[in-house]
């Protein structure tokens, strides 16, 4: 898919990861990695905060391009999560009967958007804290990749984390207005 791309671990293959936001990756993390499956180390793209080059360094601006990532994922996270919030709690009000709140009625999320949006920002921050206290050690320790590690499937993490409760809403909205 154009929209996504999996990350693979290249020994056998299993899925450590998925971009979802047109493949878009902030390119922050630690890196290596040891398989959680097969054991075996690779690399991925990932740099710590401070191998990344200078902000405005034409050949390398990592840290300029972490900025404008991270602005891109609030605004489009933000928007897209207030809306899912704005439904979750019609399907608790109404019941199953609810409608989705589309993505022109920003009146009736806006709110949820600031908080989401918010919220994503706060962590890009303490990403880049958490980056600079791992950069310490020399050499850097391996991570254990897998499907289930923020660090190499954060974006799926974080859409799981706005679409579960929705549907949590939903099944409580069903029973609430039976
Ligand atoms: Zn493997």
């Amino acid at each position: 898919m154009l929209v996504s791309i999996k990350e693979l671990c290249p020994h056998c293959r299993a899925c450590c990861g998925m971009r979802i936001l047109f493949g878009m990756s902030s390119g922050l993390g630690p890196s290596p990695y040891l398989c959680g499956r097969c054991g075996k180390a690779f690399t991925t793209h990932r740099r710590e905060w401070n191998e990344m080059g200078r902000w405005f360094d034409p050949q390398d601006a990592g840290k300029l391009r972490y900025l404008v990532v991270s602005l891109v994922y609030v605004l489009l996270i933000g928007v897209v999560g207030g809306a899912l919030v704005a439904t979750a709690i019609r399907f608790i009000q109404i019941g199953r009967q609810a409608e989705e709140v589309p993505l022109s009625d920003y009146a009736s999320y806006g709110p949820y958007s600031v908080l989401i949006g918010v919220g994503i920002g706060c962590i890009q921050i303490l990403r880049v804290r958490f980056s600079k206290q791992r950069s310490l050690p020399v050499p850097r320790p391996e991570y254990v990749s897998s499907f289930f590690s923020f660090h190499t499937n954060l974006q799926l993490l974080v859409l799981i984390a706005l679409v579960l409760p929705g549907g949590i809403c939903w099944l409580i909205g069903y029973g609430l207005n039976q």
